[in-house]
Formats: C-alpha cells, structure tokens, sequence
C-alpha cells in the first residue's frame, strides 16, 4: 500500500509543490486547506491523479483521518495577511499544532512542522544556528506569527517527549518561487508583479535590510529529506539558502532582469522588521546531505516567467 500523506495548507505556495512532489512519488495524498491565502487553482490539476485528494477544512478544528506521514503547513505566511487577523493566525499555529499532534498521536504518523526563521526575531546572531534562541518582540505585530510558531515547535517537543512522537521540525528561511498569489505581499512577489506592471517598486525602510531566498523545489528537497531521516533526528534543523541580499539588491536585480523602468519608493519599514536574516545550513548540510542547488537569479528567471504568464491570463 502507498504511503498515506496528509499536507495541510497545501493549496498554499510552499504545500501546492509539495503535495505535487509526493503525488509524482507515488504517495496517496490527503491535501486539506481552508483557502485563507491558498487557492484550489494550485492544486486543482492534481485532482487528474487518483492519488490526490482536496478537502476544505480548517485545522483550528480537529481531523480525523487515518495516514502514515503529516506535513503540517497550513498558517498564513506573509505578514500582511497573517497580521489580517492575528488572533486567528495563533490560532492556526497553536490549536492547529494541537488538533494535527492529536491525530499523529492516534495514527502514530510522523509529522513535520513548518517552522520559521521568525523564530529567531531579529536576531543579534548572525547567521543563524539553530542553538540560537531568538530576540522576538511578544506584544507586536509579528508576535502573532512568531510566537505562534514558537509555541507550536514546544508542543511538538512535548508531544516527542511525552508521547514519544516521531516529529520534525523545519525553520524555513524566506522561500519564493511559481504559485506565490499575486497579492501575497511578500517582498519577491511583490517586487516582480510591481516591475512587470511598471508600477512603483515599494521598498519598506533604507532597503538595507536582509533576506537570504530560497528557491520553492531546493526547499521541498528539503522537507523530502527531512520527513525520511532517521527518527532520532527530530530538528529543529534549518532549511534556506545562504545567499544574502539587502532588500534594495534584490529590486535592482529584478528590475534588471524584467527590463523594467519601475522607480523605486521608500515606504515606512514595519514595526519589528528585522534587519538581517542568513541561514547557517551545516546541520542539514551533514545530516541530510542537502544544500540549495538554484541560486537568485536561476530563481528569479523562473518566478518572473511565471508571473507574466499569470498576469496576461488574468
Ligand atoms: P501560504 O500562505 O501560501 O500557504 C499557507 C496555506 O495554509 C494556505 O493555503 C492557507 O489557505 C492555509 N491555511 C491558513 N490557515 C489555515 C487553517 N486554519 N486551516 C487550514 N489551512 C490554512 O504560505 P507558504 O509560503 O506556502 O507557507 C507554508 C508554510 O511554510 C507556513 O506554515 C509558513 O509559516 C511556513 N513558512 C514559509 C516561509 C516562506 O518563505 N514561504 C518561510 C517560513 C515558514
Ligand atoms: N519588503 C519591501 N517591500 C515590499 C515587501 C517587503 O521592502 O513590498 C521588505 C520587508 O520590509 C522585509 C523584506 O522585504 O524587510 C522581506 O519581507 P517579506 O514580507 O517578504 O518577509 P519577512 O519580513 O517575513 O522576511
């Protein structure tokens, strides 16, 4: 029998390659969603395979299915949509880790939670180990998102050593790449249908700030990697590409790269926005044997044909 894998949030950008990955590797996939950010257009073309199954259904509430492996994705992840309505986005995080634990625990699946980068804050280490604790502000904006996710790796590791889950857990770096919706409101897409539609490219603060970005199917590989290693190995273990750019870099090379005559304009840099963000990857280098294979501008290639394609059908 195939392998049951339930991926929530994944009509989302990040599931919707994830859950096509393990359709193609022959997995019988259960892909619940409750389309805040996601989109049924993702994940639609799936519904051709009889391994591939879409049901609407908010992980806030529980779930009872019966599968082998979970990937537990679904969270709003730009914070301009996870800050719509904060109080649901730690909801999401935390019952939602609750509700998916609860069915790992019945089924004895294993399950990978998708962390964050956010939850090293903005950090004063640089880059970032994952024996770093963080510098996260708990009463602002990003709280929400941050300590969200970070009450749901406790309850993973609780759940690991008091029910003696097999868990994993992935603190993915900014990732970019096809499915992202158009109105996301993180930087890439953001910066692409901006230049495409030769509107104003928004740069929030100096645009000196960092990111290091990661290509959508290097962090799948990652995830892959992640789910089938030994079941001692529970994380967290950080996946993102060590390539580091100030915001502004990031603009000039998608101008570039679009021949666009977009200008550029400095908007007010959000409440708690972190300066600077760069993965330290030897724990995944050495343990998974992963390391990104796309770099920025293979990436943006990809990411900007997609876009112009999504815009003229629009
Ligand atoms: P996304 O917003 O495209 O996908 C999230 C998906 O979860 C969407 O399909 C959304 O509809 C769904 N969802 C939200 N709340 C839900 C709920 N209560 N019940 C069921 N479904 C729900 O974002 P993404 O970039 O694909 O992120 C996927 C996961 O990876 C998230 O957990 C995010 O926190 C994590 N992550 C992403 C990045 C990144 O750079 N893309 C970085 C760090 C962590
Ligand atoms: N940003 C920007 N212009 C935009 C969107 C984002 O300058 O139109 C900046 C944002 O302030 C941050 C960086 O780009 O410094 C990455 O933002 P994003 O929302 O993609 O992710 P996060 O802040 O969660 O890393």
């Amino acid at each position: 029998m195939s392998l049951r894998v339930l991926v929530t949030g994944g009509a989302g950008f990040i599931g919707s390659h994830l859950c096509k990955r393990l359709v193609e590797d022959g997995c019988d996939v259960l892909c619940v969603d409750n389309y805040f950010t996601g989109a049924k257009q993702n994940v639609v073309f799936l519904q051709a395979y009889d391994n591939f199954e879409l049901m609407r259904h908010d992980v806030t509430f529980p779930l009872y299915v019966e599968v082998d492996q979970i990937y537990n994705l679904a969270c709003p992840a730009s914070p301009l949509h996870y800050q719509f309505d904060p109080v649901q986005t730690t909801k999401t995080s935390v019952h939602g880790a609750i509700n998916m634990l609860g069915l790992a625990k019945r089924t004895r699946a294993k399950i990978l939670q998708a962390s964050t980068s956010e939850v090293y804050g903005d950090p004063e280490e640089h880059p970032q180990t994952e024996t770093y604790w963080g510098r996260v502000n708990p009463v602002g904006i990003r709280a929400c998102y941050d300590e969200g996710k970070r009450c749901a790796e406790t309850l993973f590791f609780d759940y690991q050593r008091q029910h003696g889950l097999a868990i994993k857990v992935a603190r993915i770096f900014n990732t970019y790449g096809p499915n992202m919706h158009r109105d996301d409101g993180r930087v890439v897409s953001n910066f692409i249908v901006q230049a495409l539609q030769g509107n104003p490219i928004t740069i929030y603060g100096s645009g000196e700030q960092t990111r290091s970005f990661c290509y959508v199917s290097d962090l799948v590989e990652g995830l892959i990697r992640l789910m089938a290693s030994p079941d001692a190995l529970h994380g967290p273990i950080n996946l993102g590409n060590p390539g580091e750019f100030q915001i502004i870099e990031l603009a000039q090379k998608v101008l570039a790269m679009t021949g666009s005559h977009s200008e550029l304009v400095y908007e007010s840099l959000p409440e708690d926005d972190p300066v600077q963000r760069q993965p330290d990857i030897t724990l995944a280098r050495t343990n998974l044997d992963w390391s990104p294979a796309v770099d920025l501008d293979e990436g943006l290639g990809e990411t900007i044909r997609y876009f112009e394609r999504a815009l003229s059908e629009a």
